[in-house]
């Protein structure tokens, strides 16, 4: 089995048969072969820096009814804000003190946020720190749309495909919801020229092995610049509560795998890791992740984006989260860049 693990290093590729294997062995030395090899190729491209993105929680209004999420719309229970214009900017501010480079705007589909709001917020955020990244991460949206806010400045895109197999994606979400027009809006994100992010949860209900080779060939053809996954957490108010969560084993693992797969991209250590791990996230850095995600969210709504249960971080200032990040990087053998941290 670790000669597959040395094919997939030397060659970036595996055949379907190839990654069932690896996904499927619960062999300890191959998980830390795996490790040892990813670690290797993100010091090879990106030595020990690691991307500070500042995570602000525009909205928890949402349209969309995804079983899995804490904030769908059919959950009455959630408690649900919008931050102002002034809000979104004072969070900028605060993070940029901090020493922030990019800012991540990230919300439920909000109706609220038309484009002439995000253009204009957009627009000022670019004036006000013309050295910072904006990111965008406000689900599907029009051509049209994603061309305005572009034009107006932002410069990135997360939108997790969150499964490339259409019958597990009809299981995850209501009829409405279909993974052609996520793939399309995608797509119309590179075309327009956004650096994309895309990924995927691990563990989720009723998802396969045979699916997440699904997603990680789609990633192949996607060629994202950024690829975010995470293990899935229930949330006790959606059709999901009951069902068991993703494992730390098995998404270090399929981390691990992408930084061999994607040399180049980046791969944040994610939240939902170092919710079912107190140390998750640290492990992920050790996996080749490069990028993590403090919260810069207004203490104030950070428990109401209640996407799921346990989230960590929701505590704590702005100020305290940047510190006990940059403790768990250093701890884990890393280091904070202070750049803007684009895409090779
Ligand atoms: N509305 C935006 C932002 C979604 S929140 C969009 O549609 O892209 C960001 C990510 O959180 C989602 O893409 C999803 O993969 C993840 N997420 C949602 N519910 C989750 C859960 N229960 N466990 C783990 N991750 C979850």
């Amino acid at each position: 089995m670790t000669e597959i693990v040395e094919k997939l290093y030397n060659t970036g590729n595996l055949s379907d048969g190839e990654l069932k294997l690896l996904i499927e062995t619960d062999s300890e030395c191959v998980s830390s072969l795996i490790v040892k090899y990813a670690d290797e190729t993100r010091r090879k491209y990106y030595g020990r820096k690691v991307f500070l993105r500042g995570l602000i929680e525009i909205s928890s209004y949402c349209r969309n009814d995804c079983f899995y999420c804490g904030i769908r719309r059919s959950n009455r229970n959630a408690e649900r804000y919008r931050l102002s214009r002034a809000e979104i900017l004072s969070c900028c501010e605060n993070g940029y003190e901090l020493g922030f480079r990019t800012f991540v705007m990230q919300g439920g589909e909000d109706f609220c946020f038309t484009d002439d709001f995000m253009c204009s917020l957009i627009s000022e955020t670019k004036q006000k720190y013309p050295d910072c990244a904006v990111t965008l991460s406000l689900g599907e949206r029009s051509y049209e749309s994603y061309r305005r806010m572009k034009e107006a400045g932002a410069d990135r895109y997360l939108l997790r495909h969150e499964t490339a197999s259409d019958e597990l994606y009809r299981k995850l979400h209501p009829k409405e919801m279909s993974l052609a027009n996520r793939k399309e809006c995608l797509f119309n994100l590179r075309k327009l020229g956004y650096q994309v992010g895309s990924g995927f949860m691990v563990g989720v209900p009723f998802q396969t092995t045979e699916n997440i080779i699904e997603d990680l060939r789609f990633l192949q053809e996607l060629r994202p610049h950024m690829i975010g996954i995470g293990p899935f957490v229930p949330h006790h108010e959606t059709p999901f509560a009951e069902e068991k969560g993703g494992t730390l084993e098995l998404t270090l693992k399929i981390l691990g795998i992408l930084r061999l797969m994607f040399p180049k991209a980046l791969i944040p250590a994610t939240t939902a890791l170092g919710t079912i791990s107190p140390n998750g996230r640290e492990l992920g850095l050790k996996t080749g992740c490069n990028v993590v995600m403090p919260n810069l969210s207004p203490v104030s709504v950070r428990k109401k984006y209640d996407l799921y249960d346990n989230k960590i971080c929701t505590g704590e200032e702005s100020a305290e989260c940047r510190i006990c990040l940059e403790k768990r990087i250093v701890s884990a053998g890393y280091e904070i860049s202070s750049e803007r941290g684009d895409a090779l």
